[in-house]
């Protein structure tokens, strides 16, 4: 199934010239083949086969641009030039004005030459540009549409070869997560999920490299390959987090029919006081925005517990609150109503569960 995902493009003074240029030689080549097109049927009612290379010899600019660009221009010539064939009472082809100020020009992914990431867009010939990514796709790009409306606005529009949304089976499956900072993730059903090794391996090299940036003179050659350094790292482990993400996402979204969370604003300010807070943050957020949209995909539920609701310190065979297990420090307790002994967060992660279920059936819940 193919989609088309349109973002809007913000790109700098230079990387304006080169699209100018690349609509403009789409315009030019499309319009000089037409009429090449033209005028050899009407001396010998025959077509006329061209091709875009055999017009950079006379006309060598057209090399500064995307050579895909060039051939999906003429790939749409010959298809209405085909059509005109079919039927001739339409007429030849219509050339393309200037003066429509709807410019455009359509390039292919060729072994992975363009990819999106958060905040760019990488296109042949002219790298990264700038991009307001408001929405996430997976899948293959096949190709890239770039257009300037007459706004002067400029977009992009990107193909993506997706998996047919492959319905899951309805799963009687239902879940509590508590997110926590130690391990990534809780789960009512006792299994912990631990935050990738590989992952803080990463950190530790980027705080190595960051330390390595803060000597560097400023100004000075050594720091903006420093610099090149962070931020190749800073990048590596935030596909790494995503990986991670995407994959746990994924399969407790297959898993399970309902699953059961925190309200993240409400357990960010608990853990202020924590370290490595900020890492756990990007993480959870991320997380549950990956939830929430394969959620809305396979027809899942979301059951956010938006309120103060004291996770850890219920007991979630009784229902009897001991507050003294605020202190984050208690790992594991034993109730002192009933007896029973509790892992801090597998006790959490189950009352998140059994709250949600309640917020559902007493008919107040949040489907994300
Ligand atoms: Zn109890």
């Amino acid at each position: 199934m193919l989609v088309a995902y349109k973002y809007r493009l913000y790109p700098n003074k230079e990387q304006q010239i080169y699209f100018a240029k690349c609509f403009g030689c789409v315009r030019f080549i499309y319009n000089r083949m037409l009429s090449d097109k033209i005028e050899h049927y009407k001396e010998t009612k025959q077509r006329l086969n061209n091709t875009p290379a055999q017009y950079k010899k006379e006309f060598p600019w057209l090399k500064e641009v995307d050579s895909l660009a060039l051939a999906n221009a003429q790939m749409n010539l010959q298809t209405a030039y085909n059509n005109f064939f079919k039927r001739p009472e339409v007429g030849f082809p219509k050339f393309k004005s200037k003066k429509s100020h709807k410019y455009s020009y359509t390039t292919n992914n060729q072994g992975g030459n363009i990819y999106v990431s958060d905040r760019y867009i990488k296109l042949p010939k002219i790298g990264l540009i700038r991009i307001k990514k408001h929405r996430d796709f997976e899948g293959l790009i096949k190709s890239v549409a770039v257009s300037q409306k007459p706004s002067g606005k400029y977009y992009v529009s990107v193909l993506v070869e997706c998996d047919e949304i492959e319905k899951l089976p309805k799963s009687e499956s239902e879940i509590g997560i508590d997110l926590g900072l130690k391990d990534f993730a809780i789960l009512s059903n006792e299994e912990k999920i631990a935050n990738p090794k590989y992952l803080s391996k990463s950190e530790l090299k980027l705080r190595k490299l960051q330390k390595d940036l803060s000597r560097c003179q400023k100004g000075s050659k050594n720091r903006n390959k420093c610099r090149i350094k962070v931020a190749k790292q800073h990048e590596k482990i935030v596909n790494q987090r995503k990986d991670f993400l995407n994959n746990l996402s994924k399969r407790l979204i297959c898993e399970n029919q309902t699953i059961c969370l925190e309200d993240l604003k409400i357990k960010e300010m608990m853990s202020n006081k924590q370290i490595s807070k900020s890492v756990a943050d990007v993480s959870w957020s991320e997380f549950v925005r990956q939830l929430e949209y394969k959620a809305q995909w396979y027809e899942r539920e979301i059951i956010e517990i938006s309120t103060w609701f004291p996770s850890s310190q219920t007991c979630s065979c009784c229902g009897y609150i001991n507050k003294r297990i605020k202190d984050t420090n208690i790992r594991e307790w034993i109730c002192p109503n009933c007896n029973v002994h509790h892992d801090r967060d597998i006790n959490a992660a189950i009352n998140i569960l059994n709250e949600g279920l309640r917020i559902r059936t007493a008919g107040t819940v949040e489907i994300a």
